[in-house]
């Protein structure tokens, strides 16, 4: 992809996202208002670049209300659906039938109806496990004279895989309002610039549908893998060799071939699709070891470490989770140095970084730091037995490398390359084979365990 359009979406959708985390804010309730569905439409938004980190293309649903809408959004399954409920609201458009079949990307039907009198509820029936990866309001359209625009509400939805998915769910039966808001119209245009198609007023006939009156050829979305897909980071590489051995050894020649056996043992399951960040020894950034996750759809990340301390006498596996706050100082130093790796690759002239001002991927973020929990526990229970042993237990920093929002991520800090014994294990062949096994045992537990 183009540098130039990178940066352009870059900081367009910094804006937008800044703004939304404003406006969602302050909220303004309007109990009393009589809402009412005004219009709805479908577009395809493609977003993807090593910056935002976003999923490589979204559906996105753009719902018009009459007044402002106090709206909540939920996930459910069996099958997949994405409802929309907003506080007294009605279906106001004569024109357009309550329900019907439709096919673009993910969604195959919508329905209208009223679960409580004061709940308007709009519910699309989904193929896939696509789940919203960015949601926002706008205020109406200025520029449309063919009609009274209406407040929109924006949701961009993307199968990112049946964990993804259930981890969104989660996320937002916990803080299901979605926004009640003071509208920024300086956002406006620049978030609605999607080609839209708009589902034409005999929806039940699948191909109606149309952008400014011509007719458009769907895309189907690349299906997903039935198996899961872990992404494997094998830490360092090219310039930045990471920790040097008490003998010598480079750490990125140990996470490299850590993540060689580790991809073998979880695809031998049968069960697991194992991708890598990186196949030869090159340099990657942190932030592009997120966007490959990304890319890949992954279920599940973990990060391969062997590192330093100042302590000789440090030793052991320790899991680490992210966390604003480390659990101790030296998780602490630990991350600080991962994250200057960064900096080998020459200052960071992007912006501020947009998932941290989407207010609804910081709501998945949460989330997903409570299932990483669950992996590196389960990490621990497999490993007790190894020479390496699992007493430094499970301990929590802010790595970079496990910022994904969506993809519960780990790190593994296999042992201390400053540590003798530990550099003499890790420098087995069959040290490396028992270690990674266990570990892949642990994720597929884990995966199993986390399909509700
Ligand atoms: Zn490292």
């Amino acid at each position: 992809m183009k540098k130039g359009t990178n940066r352009v979406l870059h900081t367009i959708s910094a804006m937008i996202f800044g703004c939304i985390a404003l406006f969602i804010s302050s909220i303004e309730v309007q109990a009393e208002t009589q809402n009412s569905y005004i219009d709805f439409r479908f577009g395809q938004v493609s977003e993807s670049n090593s910056q935002n980190n976003f999923a490589n293309s979204a559906t996105r649903i753009v719902v018009e209300t009459s007044h402002i809408p106090e709206a909540r959004l939920s996930l459910l399954d069996s099958p997949y659906r994405l409802v929309i409920d907003t506080t007294n609201s009605s279906w106001n458009m004569p024109n357009f039938p309550k329900s019907g079949k439709l096919s673009y990307g993910p969604i195959t039907s919508w329905r209208y109806g009223n679960p409580t009198a004061n709940t308007g509820r709009l519910v699309f029936e989904l193929s896939e496990p696509a789940a919203p990866v960015a949601a926002f309001m706008l205020p109406p359209k200025q520029s449309d004279s063919a009609r009274k625009p209406g407040y929109r509400i924006v949701i961009d939805i993307s199968n990112r895989g049946k964990t993804a998915f259930a981890l969104a769910r989660s996320a937002l039966k916990k803080t299901p309002y979605l926004a009640t808001s003071k509208l920024d119209s300086a956002l406006n245009e620049q978030a609605d610039n999607t080609n839209f198609l708009k589902v034409e007023k005999k929806p039940e006939q699948n191909n109606n549908l149309q952008t400014g009156g011509k007719v458009v050829e769907l895309k189907s979305p690349e299906m997903r893998p039935k198996r899961w897909v872990v992404t494997i980071d094998a830490g360092h590489g090219g310039k930045d060799p990471g920790a040097i051995g008490f003998s010598g050894t480079k750490e990125k020649e140990i996470t490299f071939k850590a993540s060689q056996r580790l991809a073998y043992h979880l695809n031998k399951s049968g069960r697991v699709i194992a991708r890598l960040t990186r196949e030869d020894d090159s340099f990657i950034k942190l932030r592009d070891r997120i966007a490959i996750a990304r890319q890949h759809q992954a279920d599940l990340f973990v990060s391969l470490h062997a590192d330093a301390a100042p302590n000789a006498k440090a030793n052991g596996i320790s899991v680490f989770s992210l966390s604003d706050t480390a659990s101790d100082k030296e998780a602490a130093l630990i991350a600080e140095r991962e994250n200057k790796a960064d900096l080998l690759g020459g200052p960071d002239l992007s912006i501020e970084d947009p998932l941290a001002a989407n207010a609804l991927l910081s709501m998945f973020q949460r989330e997903s730091m409570n299932e990483s929990t669950y992996i590196a526990k389960s990490i621990l229970n497999q490993v007790r037995s190894l020479p390496g042993g699992d007493k430094r237990g499970h301990r929590f920093a802010g790595f970079a490398v496990l910022k994904s929002p969506d993809i519960p991520s780990v790190l593994v800090e296999m042992g201390f390359l400053t540590n003798k014994k530990d550099e003499a294990n890790l420098k087995k062949d069959s040290y490396i084979d028992d270690l990674t096994k266990k570990i892949a045992d642990a994720i597929i537990a884990y995966l199993n365990a986390s399909l509700r």
